[in-house]
């Protein structure tokens, strides 16, 4: 095996578990844990994720009229992953967008994802407005206006009180 992959990352099955959620008495499961892995193949994730997750997922299929797909393009980071990110993207205090604070960070136990949806079928792109507002309905903060088109999401209101 090669020492640059991830651990484990040959080996089937890692992280093949299907999240289920009940919505409204009915179990949907349309993610699965490895879609929240962070590059060493270590996966966090809060409870209220996959559940809000869900939900802007249905609301989007009715919305389009068709299969929407959401795709998570980040979840949890090491503090070295995030200053891999800011080496790339800057800090948000000095103009860029990586925030120092970032809820990513393992210590606020997995609330915030990057995500991008698309329709199924035609590939289209959901528009990144769109998806923000929607994901308004489900998740405590949302910030979408980056300019590769991502939609970041987070539920830091489990973190009042800690
Ligand atoms: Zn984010």
């Amino acid at each position: 095996m090669e020492n640059d992959r991830a651990p484990g990352a040959l080996v089937p099955g890692r992280n093949r578990i299907r999240l289920y959620t009940e919505l409204d008495g009915e179990l949907v499961s349309h993610f699965s844990l490895h879609e929240f892995e962070n590059a060493d193949g270590f996966v966090m994730i809060h409870a209220s994720v996959p559940r809000a997750l869900e939900l802007v997922r249905r609301d989007l299929c009715r919305e389009f009229g068709e299969e929407v797909e959401i795709r998570i393009t980040d979840a949890v980071r090491t503090e070295q992953e995030l200053k891999q990110l800011a080496r790339t993207h800057g800090w948000s205090d000095e103009g860029g967008t990586v925030s120092r604070n970032s809820k990513h960070l393992a210590q606020y136990g997995g609330i915030a994802v990057d995500i991008v949806a698309t329709a199924k079928l035609t590939g289209r792109r959901v528009p990144q407005d769109r998806l923000g507002a929607v994901c308004r309905r489900y998740f405590d903060f949302v910030e979408d206006n980056y300019p590769d088109g991502h939609v970041h999401a987070d539920n830091r209101a489990v973190l009042t009180g800690l």
